[in-house]
């Protein structure tokens, strides 16, 4: 048996910010992924809320920034939105994971890629993996919305979900790079929206649907293509996947065992957004399990329940948006006072506030808003 303090399942971005930090701390640190690389598969489109931009701190070289968020209602009218000194950054999510997985490497946490953690035993201190030939004073899964470790453990799982497609195509120059482009359409993704984004090198587009409705990726792209009078692209890679969006999990834990990131529900059950917290929860899980693990005291379950979100108001907004507004109700309500500010609230929260985006720049400068749509 090789003995570690922290044995973490998941090579995403909960496991391997919490590796990190857990390994930089000092603790004897095993990652295992299933995946042979950890920019295989990717399964999100990897944009970063500036609050995660400022939780870590990434090669500038493998994110884009992006100002604001054009938003499209299904006649095709939009608005822009922006807050003064917000930003969001498309990533090159592949290279970022490598990158992260670097980095917890150089820290000092062993990584096994094509590893698949199938199931372990509590004992009295220790998680115990046979199959493995490992054993972990703390196991960690940070194994995504459908968690094995939850299972193996008998633990909370996610129930509801969104699923989204996404296709990378080769960049596309005339998509205004200032914003992320979001649309709403009940008919081809009801309860979330589709988006396009210009990313590092690609153009990501794609479209998450509530639980039950199979997201058409191809048909929003035919769709996008007309709407916004751009030539069709090569595709390059496509990415699907679930989001949790039933809110935090009560039962995370055993005493040898947490779960955190999507595993454990941390996720926004309104926008989807879930990167944000697993690298600040991811992050903070690995520094009250070190303190757990030198000196005792809570556990770090525990403690990190309270610094959890609580998504109260997001859980309530998801169950309305689940019901998929009619497009023609998207329609009646865009561009309304009421309407602008919700959305200002949800892109932006709290830093709502005048539009400050800043001049064409290069990569928009063919684009006519008039052509494109009109400005609400
Ligand atoms: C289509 C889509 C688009 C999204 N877009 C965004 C976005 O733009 N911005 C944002 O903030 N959030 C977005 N999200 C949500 C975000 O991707 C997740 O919240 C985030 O990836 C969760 O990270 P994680 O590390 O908890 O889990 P995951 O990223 O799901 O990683 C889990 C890891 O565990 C590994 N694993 C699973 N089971 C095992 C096992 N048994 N043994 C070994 N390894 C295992 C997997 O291979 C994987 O590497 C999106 C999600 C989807 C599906």
């Amino acid at each position: 048996m090789r003995r570690y303090d922290l044995i973490i399942v998941g090579a995403s971005f909960a496991g391997l910010a919490c590796a990190r930090t857990a390994a930089l701390r000092g603790l004897k640190v095993a990652v295992i992924e299933r995946k042979a690389d950890p920019g295989d598969g990717v399964r999100t489109t990897g944009i970063l809320v500036k609050e995660a931009a400022e939780e870590t701190d990434f090669p500038s070289h493998l994110t884009r920034h992006v100002r604001g968020v054009r938003l499209y209602a299904p006649n095709g009218k939009f608005t822009d939105h922006s807050a003064p000194g917000y930003y969001f950054l498309a990533t090159d999510t592949p290279n970022l994971l490598r990158w992260m997985a670097e980095e917890a490497g150089r820290a000092g946490a062993e990584l096994f890629f094509g590893t698949s953690f199938k199931g372990g035993e509590q004992t009295r201190d220790a998680i115990e993996i046979p199959a493995l030939g490992m054993s972990g004073r703390l196991l960690i899964g940070a194994d995504g919305a459908t968690s094995t470790v939850g299972r193996a453990f008998k633990l909370d799982a996610n129930r509801r979900f969104l699923g989204g497609v996404e296709f990378e195509l080769e960049s596309e120059p005339d998509l205004d790079g200032r914003f992320l482009h979001c649309f709403l359409d009940s008919k081809l993704a009801p309860g979330y929206i589709a988006w396009a984004v210009p990313g590092v090198g690609v153009t990501q587009v794609g479209l998450a649907a509530r639980h039950g409705v199979r997201p058409d990726a191809r048909a929003f792209l035919e769709a996008y293509r007309q709407k916004l009078g751009l030539p069709a692209r090569r595709i390059l890679a496509r990415r699907s996947g679930l989001i949790p969006v039933g809110g935090v999990l009560s039962k995370v834990s055993l005493d040898r065992v947490m779960l955190i990131g999507d595993a454990a529900g941390h996720v926004s059950p309104l926008t989807g957004g879930g990167i944000v917290q697993t690298l600040r929860l991811g992050r903070r899980a690995a520094q009250l399990a070190s303190d757990w693990i030198d000196a005792g005291g809570e556990h770090p379950a525990r403690a990190l329940a309270r610094e959890a979100p609580r998504f109260g108001t997001k859980l309530l907004l998801r169950r309305g948006l689940d019901l998929a507004p009619p497009n023609w109700l998207w329609n009646l309500a865009f561009g309304t006072a009421p309407f602008r500010a919700f959305v200002q609230g949800i892109y932006f929260h709290q830093r709502g506030g005048k539009a400050d985006l800043p001049p064409i720049d290069k990569a928009s400068a063919n684009l006519s808003e008039t052509k494109r749509g009109e400005i609400v």
